[in-house]
C-alpha cells in the first residue's frame, strides 16, 4: 500500500551498473520495458534510461491528466542522473521516447527520436559529433516526429517543407541534403507546427519531455485502444482500469539514451560504421537456425519504416538480390548480434525479434520481443529449443497456439503446374492460396461474407485493416520488409503473405493491378505462394502437406500429456485414414446418411423415403442393407481396436428428396408410379422447419425398417470384420436427436433384437453400446432418466447451440457477423462453445447422467470437438473424448494435452 512516507515507485532506471535485478514485470513496465531491464541485466549492451511504470500513467490519469509531484520528482531525478552519466561519457543528454504496453494496441504513440534538441544544443551536437549535417538532420527529425507524435500536426506538413525545399535549390528528389538544408526544414517545420497546431515547438527539455510522455499516456484512453481492448477482451482480465478515468489500457513509457544508426558517415576509418535493423534470432518462415533481418547503413529507425531506401539482409545468402549483407560489410557487429540472440534465446527459451542501432561500429539492443513466426517456424523452433536444451516439452506445448497447426496442413503449389509468375516479392508467410483480388479492407470483408475467395491487394498494411487481412486468404504488399505490419500481422493469422513485391503496381483510383504488360482488375484471379514470395497470374493447383518431423515429435509430447481421447468424425474410409494419419484413436461420429448420398445408391434412398408401403420400403431397404454393410465392413476392418460410433439415420427427409425435374423422372420411372404422384409425395413431404421437423430419431420411430436394417448391415458388418481375424472394433450404436426416454427404450428394444438375430445367425458375440447424442435441450434435463437406458453420451453441439440460442445452423450468418461486429456476441457459438448458456445445458446434463449411472461414457461430436477453448471446457468437464473432424485432429490432440497441463481454467466471459 502506498503510504506519505513510502511513496510508489513509478520510475524505473537501468543502466551498465545494474545488472541485478529481480525479473521485470511486464504489466508494469510493458513488453519493450520489461525487455529493456531484462537486457541490462545479462549484461548486454543497452543505452541506459528509464521507465515511467503503467501504474504512473493510471495515477496520471487520476491526477487529471498531469504528473503527480512524486512523478515529477522522479523523472527529473532519473533525468538528471541519465544526464550526468552521458556527460561523463562527453554525451548531451539525448533521449528517445517509445510508449511500452503488455500487448501493443493501434493508436500507440509513434517513437520519438533525438528528444531533447532545440536551436541552441544541436550546434553542441554537431561540435561532439564532429558531423553538422548529422547533427541537423536529426534535429529535423526530432520536431517532425514531435510535431507529428505529440502536437498532432499531419506527417505531409513536413514532407512538403522537405519537398519546397528541394525545389528552392533545384534539387533531384532523391538528391543529398546539406546540413544547411536540414536547418531550414528544421525551422519551417517549427513554423509548420505553429501554423497548424497554434502553438510553439517546445525548446525547453522539461516540456519536450512531459509533452511527449502525456502524448503516448494519452493514447492508451483513445478510441483506437477502447476498440482494441473490446476486440481483444482485456476488459476481462481487469485491464480496463477505469472507464470513468478513460485508462483503457495503461501503457509505460521509455526512456532512453539516443545512440545514432547514422553518425560517422563522414569518413570514420576505424569503426565499421554506423547503421540500425531488427531481425530475427531464427527464421521466422522456416524455424532455421540463423538471424533473418534487414539493416541499413546510416540511418535512424524511422528510415526503416520509411521505405524510401531499400534495406540489406543481415545474414549472407538468406534474399538474394537486396545488397550486400551485414554479415559480409559489418563482420564484428554481426558477431556481436549473432552473440547477444544466443544470451536472448538461453534466457527466454524462445526465438527473440531484436531491434538494434551500430553506432560507430558498437552495437546497441533497442528491444527484444519473441518474435512472431509462421506456424511451421513456430513447431520447429519450439522442438529445436527443447534439443538445445533452452525448454521443456511442457513450455513447448504450451507455447504453440492450437489453431496454429490448420496452417501445417495447408496446401503448397503443385510442383507439377505452369504458371506465369507476375511479381516476386519477399516470402512473407507460407502456404499457397487463389483467390480474387481486392484492393480495400473492407471489401475483402464484405465479400468473404458472401462466400468469395479474395487476396487483399495493398502498397502496406495498416493496424486498421486487421479485419480485411483476416477475411481475405491471402495477402500481398508492394512495399514493406519481413518485418513490416502486412509480413507480421499475416504470419501471425497464418495467411498466406507475399510482402514487397516492387514490380506491381496499384491503381487505387481504377482499382487496377499493373504486373508488366498484364492490367488486372478487381476480382481478376492470381495465385500467391507465401512461400517463395511468387505472385501468380491464375488460378494454380496446389498439392497436400506432410507432417514435419518436429510436428511429429510435438504430438508425440501432446499424446503423453493430455487425458482426453481424440476421436474424429469420419463417414468414409477416405475419412477413416485421414483421421488415422491424423493421429485420431476412433470414430466419435461416423454419419451413416453420408453413405446414402453416393449416385449408385439414390435411387434407391428416393424410393425408401417416397414410397408408401412398408412392404415396398422392405424391398428398397434389401436392396439398401449390403452396400450400407460393405462400407461398415471396410470402415471396421481399418479401424480395428478403435471405438467407431455410428450414428443412425438422422437429415431432414427433404435433403434426400430428387429435386430436379430429370430426377423426379427418374424416380418415377423406376418406380412405375408416374411423375404425378412423385411430385405429390414430395410436396406432402414437405416441412416448414425441416431440420426441427422429421429427422433423427423420429424418423426411427416412424419408419423402423429404416434403423433396422442399418442396425442389421451395423451388426452384420462387425461380424465380417471378425471373419476377417482383425481386432474387433468398439461397436457404439448412437441414436441422434432424443429428447424424450421413451423414445431410446423404443429404439434401443429394437435395435437389441436385431443384434439378437444376428447373433443367432453368425453364432458371433457382438457386443455393443448403445447411447444417443445429446443434442436438444431437453435431453440435456433429462439426462438423468435417459442415462438409465444410455450407455454413453455424445454432445452434438452443432444442434443444442442451434436449439439453445433459436439459430438456424444454416442461416445465422446473415446476422452473426453483426453481432460480433458490434460486440454483441463475443464468439460464434458454433465455433466455440457459449459455455454460460449452451455449457451450462452440457454441464447439468453430465451431472445428472453421472448421478444415474456412474460409468456412463461422455464425448462430443459436434464442430466444437476440434476448437481449443471448447476443449478445454470438455477437459473440465471430464469428458472421455472429444471427436472432430479428421483434419483437426492434430489441433485437438494439443488443445487436449494444454487442457490438461494447464488444468484447464476456462476464462468467463464479461458479458
Ligand atoms: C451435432 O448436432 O452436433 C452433430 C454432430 O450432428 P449433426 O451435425 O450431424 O447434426
Ligand atoms: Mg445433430
Amino acid at each position: 500500500m502506498n503510504t506519505a512516507q513510502q511513496p510508489p515507485r513509478w520510475v524505473h532506471e537501468f543502466h551498465p551498473s545494474q545488472t541485478e535485478t529481480p525479473p521485470p514485470d511486464p504489466h508494469l513496465l510493458g513488453g519493450k520495458g520489461a525487455s529493456l531491464v531484462e537486457m541490462n541485466a545479462l549484461g548486454l549492451p543497452v543505452p541506459p534510461g528509464f521507465i515511467l511504470t503503467t501504474d504512473a500513467c493510471i495515477a496520471w490519469h487520476e491526477n487529471g491528466g498531469a504528473p503527480p509531484p512524486e512523478l515529477a520528482a522522479q523523472v527529473g531525478a532519473a533525468w538528471e542522473r541519465l544526464e550526468a552519466h552521458l556527460r561523463a561519457q562527453g554525451r548531451i543528454c539525448l533521449v528517445s521516447v517509445r510508449g511500452s504496453a503488455r500487448d501493443s494496441f493501434p493508436g500507440m504513440m509513434e517513437t520519438i527520436l533525438n528528444l531533447g534538441l532545440n536551436d541552441e544544443n544541436v550546434e553542441e551536437l554537431a561540435r561532439l559529433s564532429g558531423e553538422r549535417r548529422f547533427a541537423y538532420d536529426a534535429y529535423r527529425r526530432f520536431v517532425e516526429m514531435y510535431g507529428d507524435g505529440v502536437m498532432g500536426v499531419e506527417r505531409r506538413h513536413f514532407e512538403e517543407a522537405v519537398e519546397r525545399r528541394k525545389e528552392r535549390r533545384e534539387l533531384e528528389l532523391d538528391a543529398d541534403l546539406s546540413a544547411e538544408d536540414f536547418r531550414a526544414i528544421a525551422r519551417a517545420g517549427q513554423e509548420a507546427i505553429r501554423e497548424h497546431a497554434g502553438a510553439e515547438f517546445p525548446q525547453e527539455r522539461e516540456a519536450q519531455l512531459w509533452g511527449a510522455i502525456a502524448a503516448a499516456f494519452r493514447a492508451c484512453a483513445g478510441e483506437q485502444a477502447r476498440d482494441f481492448c473490446r476486440t481483444h477482451a482485456l476488459v476481462d482480465e481487469g485491464e480496463l482500469v477505469d472507464e470513468a478515468g478513460g485508462v483503457a489500457l495503461p501503457v509505460a513509457v521509455c526512456v532512453q539514451a539516443m545512440v545514432f544508426g547514422n553518425v560517422g558517415s563522414e569518413g570514420d576509418k576505424d569503426s565499421e560504421g554506423s547503421a540500425t535493423g531488427r531481425f530475427f534470432s531464427r527464421d521466422p518462415n522456416s524455424g532455421e537456425k540463423h538471424l533473418r533481418g534487414q539493416f541499413l547503413r546510416n540511418a535512424q529507425g524511422d528510415d526503416m519504416t520509411a521505405s524510401l531506401r531499400a534495406p540489406a539482409p543481415l545474414c549472407r545468402g538468406t534474399e538474394a538480390g537486396l545488397g550486400q549483407s551485414l554479415e559480409e560489410s559489418m563482420p564484428r557487429a554481426f558477431a556481436a548480434l549473432r552473440q547477444a540472440a544466443d544470451t536472448l534465446e538461453r534466457r527466454y527459451g524462445d526465438m527473440v525479434a531484436v531491434a538494434f542501432t551500430i553506432e560507430r561500429g558498437k552495437v546497441w539492443l533497442l528491444e527484444a520481443a519473441p518474435g512472431r513466426r509462421a506456424p511451421r517456424a513456430a513447431v520447429k523452433i519450439a522442438v529445436d529449443m527443447v534439443d538445445e536444451g533452452y525448454s521443456s516439452a511442457t513450455k513447448a506445448l504450451l507455447t504453440i497456439a492450437p489453431t496454429s497447426l490448420q496452417h501445417l496442413l495447408h496446401p503448397s503449389l503443385d510442383p507439377e503446374a505452369e504458371y506465369e509468375v507476375l511479381a516476386r516479392g519477399l516470402a512473407a508467410s507460407p502456404g499457397a492460396v487463389s483467390g480474387a483480388i481486392v484492393f480495400r479492407p473492407e471489401d475483402a470483408e464484405n465479400l468473404e461474407l458472401q462466400g468469395h475467395r479474395v487476396i487483399l491487394v495493398r502498397r502496406e498494411t495498416k493496424p486498421e485493416d486487421i479485419r480485411g487481412m483476416q477475411a481475405a486468404v491471402g495477402v500481398v504488399t508492394t512495399r514493406g520488409g519481413i518485418t513490416s505490419h502486412a509480413a507480421v500481422i499475416a504470419r501471425g493469422m497464418g495467411r498466406p503473405c507475399v510482402c514487397g513485391a516492387r514490380k506491381l503496381r496499384i491503381d487505387e483510383k481504377s482499382e487496377a493491378l499493373y504486373a508488366g504488360k498484364h492490367r488486372l482488375e478487381r476480382g481478376a484471379v492470381i495465385t500467391i505462394d507465401g512461400g517463395s514470395g511468387e505472385v501468380i497470374l491464375g488460378k494454380v493447383a496446389r498439392t497436400q502437406p506432410e507432417f514435419s518431423e518436429s510436428l511429429t515429435r510435438l504430438m508425440e509430447w501432446a499424446d503423453k500429456h493430455r487425458r482426453m481421447r481424440v476421436r474424429a468424425n469420419a463417414d468414409t474410409v477416405g475419412d477413416a485414414k485421414t483421421a488415422l494419419e491424423f493421429g485420431a484413436e476412433g470414430i466419435g461420429l461416423c454419419r451413416t446418411e453420408h453413405m446414402f448420398l453416393d449416385e449408385e445408391r439414390i435411387l434407391a434412398v428416393w424410393q425408401m423415403i417416397l414410397t408408401r408401403s412398408s412392404h415396398a420400403r422392405q424391398e428398397v431397404l434389401e436392396r439398401l442393407l449390403p452396400m450400407q454393410r460393405a462400407d461398415l465392413e471396410e470402415l471396421f476392418a481399418l479401424m480395428a481396436g478403435c471405438p467407431v460410433t455410428v450414428r443412425l439415420l438422422d437429415p431432414p427427409l427433404h435433403e434426400f428428396l430428387p429435386r430436379r425435374e430429370e430426377d423426379q423422372k427418374r424416380m418415377a420411372e423406376a418406380s412405375g408410379v408416374g411423375l404425378e404422384n412423385v411430385r405429390r409425395r414430395i410436396a406432402e413431404l414437405r416441412e416448414s422447419n425441416p431440420i426441427l421437423g422429421h429427422r433423427g430419431c423420429r424418423l426411427g420411430i416412424t419408419y423402423p425398417e429404416i434403423y433396422e436394417m442399418q442396425a442389421r448391415a451395423i451388426f452384420e458388418a462387425a461380424a465380417a470384420a471378425q471373419d476377417k481375424g482383425g481386432a474387433p472394433v468398439a461397436l457404439e450404436i448412437m441414436i441422434p436427436l432424443v429428447a424424450l426416454k421413451r423414445e431410446l427404450e423404443v429404439l434401443k428394444a429394437r435395435i437389441l433384437a436385431v443384434a439378437e438375430r444376428v447373433r443367432a445367425e453368425t453364432g458371433k458375440e457382438l457386443p455393443c453400446k448403445i447411447g444417443v447424442m445429446i443434442e436438444l435441450p431437453r435431453a440435456a434435463l433429462r439426462a438423468g432418466e435417459i442415462a438409465a437406458s444410455a450407455d454413453f453420451f455424445s454432445f452434438g453441439t452443432n444442434d443444442l447451440t442451434q436449439t439453445v440460442f433459436g439459430i438456424s445452423r444454416d442461416d445465422a450468418l446473415g446476422f452473426l457477423g453483426a453481432y460480433a461486429r458490434g460486440g454483441i456476441l463475443d464468439q460464434d457459438p458454433f465455433v466455440t462453445i457459449d459455455q454460460k448458456g449452451v455449457g451450462e445445458l452440457i454441464r447439468l446434463a453430465v451431472m445428472r447422467g453421472r448421478a444415474e449411472r456412474g460409468d456412463i461414457s461422455l464425448g462430443i461430436c459436434g464442430e466444437h470437438g476440434g476448437d481449443p477453448s471448447s476443449i478445454a471446457f470438455c477437459e473440465e468437464l471430464g469428458l472421455e473424448y472429444v471427436s472432430c473432424s479428421p483434419y483437426r485432429a492434430p489441433i485437438a490432440r494439443l488443445a487436449a494435452a494444454q487442457a490438461a497441463l494447464r488444468g484447464s481454467s476456462p476464462r468467463e466471459e464479461s458479458r
